[in-house]
C-alpha cells in the first residue's frame, strides 16, 4: 500500500494552476493510496473554517471524496494555515495531526512535523510562533469579520516576505542540533517535514544511530512529494 506525503502547497486564489495540480494529484495518484499526509501550509492563508471561498470549498470536496474512497487523510497545521480546525475536518474527511506526530509507515517509526518549530535560529519568526499559537489570540481572531481576518492575513504574509528577504540563509532552515534533539527524545530514526522549501534526503548519524531528514518541496517551485510503498521511499516532483 502507498503513502504519500506533501506540504506547502500554500494553495491560494492567485495560482490556480497550482491548486489544478493538486487536484489531479488527488483524483489520479492519489486514488487507492492507504494515506496522505499533508504536513502543513496546504493553503496560503485560512483565515477560518468559516470562509465560504469557492476555490477552498473545491479542494475539501477533492480531499473528502479521496477519504470517502478508503484513503487515509491527514493534515497538519503549517505556520499559514494554522486555524484549520474540526469543521474542516469534518467537511473534509481529513484527521488532524499534532505536531511532531509519530506514525508507523511500512512498519517504520516515522516523525512528522511542519518542521517551522526547528528553525530555532530565527529568534524573530519564534516570538512570532509563541504569539500567534496563543489560544486566546486564536479565538479573538476567530471571531472577527472575514474582511477584517483577510486584511490581517495580508498584512502579515507581506511581513513574512520582508522579513525572508532580510534573514540570513541559516536562520531560516532547520537547526541541526534541534533536530537531532527532537530525534533523540522520540527515539524515532526518520523524520519527514516541510516548511523550508529545501527538499533534501538527508542522512547523519547521531548517538551512533544512522538518521535520516525528509524535506518536501513547495510546489510553486518543484513539488517534491514523497512516495512510500513497500518497494520502498522515492522524493520525486508530483507525478501530475
Ligand atoms: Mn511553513
Amino acid at each position: 500500500m502507498t503513502s504519500w506525503f506533501a506540504s506547502d502547497l500554500h494553495l491560494d486564489l492567485a495560482t490556480p494552476d497550482i491548486a489544478g495540480r493538486f487536484l489531479r494529484f488527488l483524483a489520479g495518484p492519489v486514488r487507492g493510496a492507504r494515506s496522505l499526509f499533508l504536513l502543513g501550509d496546504l493553503f496560503e492563508a485560512w483565515l477560518g473554517d468559516d470562509d465560504p471561498e469557492p476555490a477552498h470549498r473545491e479542494v475539501i470536496a477533492a480531499l473528502a471524496e479521496v477519504a470517502r474512497d478508503g484513503t487515509l487523510v491527514y493534515v497538519m497545521h503549517g505556520n499559514r494555515d494554522f486555524l484549520i480546525g474540526e469543521r474542516f475536518c469534518a467537511e473534509s474527511g481529513a484527521i488532524l495531526l499534532d505536531d511532531p506526530a509519530i506514525v508507523s509507515i511500512q512498519g517504520e517509526p516515522v516523525l512528522l512535523s511542519h518542521g517551522d518549530g526547528l528553525c530555532v535560529d530565527d529568534h524573530s519568526y519564534q516570538r512570532l510562533r509563541a504569539l500567534v499559537r496563543d489560544d486566546g489570540l486564536r479565538s479573538g481572531f476567530a471571531r472577527l469579520p472575514l474582511d477584517a481576518r483577510r486584511r490581517l492575513a495580508t498584512e502579515a504574509r507581506a511581513g513574512s516576505r520582508e522579513h525572508l528577504a532580510s534573514a540570513v540563509e541559516y536562520i531560516t532552515d532547520v537547526n541541526q542540533a534541534a533536530v537531532e534533539t527532537l530525534l533523540r527524545e522520540s527515539g524515532v530514526s526518520l523524520m519527514i517535514h516541510g516548511h523550508t522549501h529545501r527538499p533534501a534526503v538527508h542522512r547523519f548519524k547521531s548517538d551512533g544511530t544512522s538518521r535520516t531528514r525528509i524535506v518536501l518541496g513547495a510546489w510553486h517551485d518543484d513539488a517534491m512529494v514523497l512516495r512510500w510503498d513497500s518497494a520502498g521511499r522515492n522524493l520525486m516532483p508530483c507525478p501530475c
